[in-house]
Parts: structure tokens; C-alpha cells; sequence
């Protein structure tokens, strides 16, 4: 198994805010699915769901 580093994948549209993949992923009960429940992108600082996946990581400001 490899470690991946920490990256800041996601950034968060409402408070200008970044985040690594397993910051921002949560698992909510979902009655309509088959699962029983439904991967949603949050953020852990303002609990915004307006969440953009960045492509590209790896450059820093
Ligand atoms: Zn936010």
C-alpha cells in the first residue's frame, strides 16, 4: 500500500477555504439509495456544499 500525501484537493467556493479529500467527505443516511447512503462533499469550516475539486494539486502559492 502507498501513502499519498496530504493534499488540498478541494476548495471550498463559500469561505475561500482548502482541504485535503478525507477533510471534506462525509457519508449521510440516503433512504433512496441502494447503498443506504450517499458520499456528499462538505466543508468542515463553514459547511458549505459548495465544494470544487481541484484537478490539478501539487503547486504551491
Ligand atoms: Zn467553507
Amino acid at each position: 500500500m502507498t501513502t499519498t500525501p496530504m493534499q488540498l484537493t478541494h476548495h471550498c467556493r463559500n469561505c475561500d477555504a482548502h482541504h485535503p479529500l478525507h477533510r471534506v467527505r462525509q457519508c449521510i443516511p440516503a433512504d433512496n439509495t441502494p447503498e443506504g447512503e450517499v458520499e456528499v462533499m462538505v466543508c468542515p469550516t463553514c459547511g458549505s456544499y459548495d465544494l470544487e475539486q481541484l484537478l490539478e494539486a501539487g503547486h504551491a502559492e
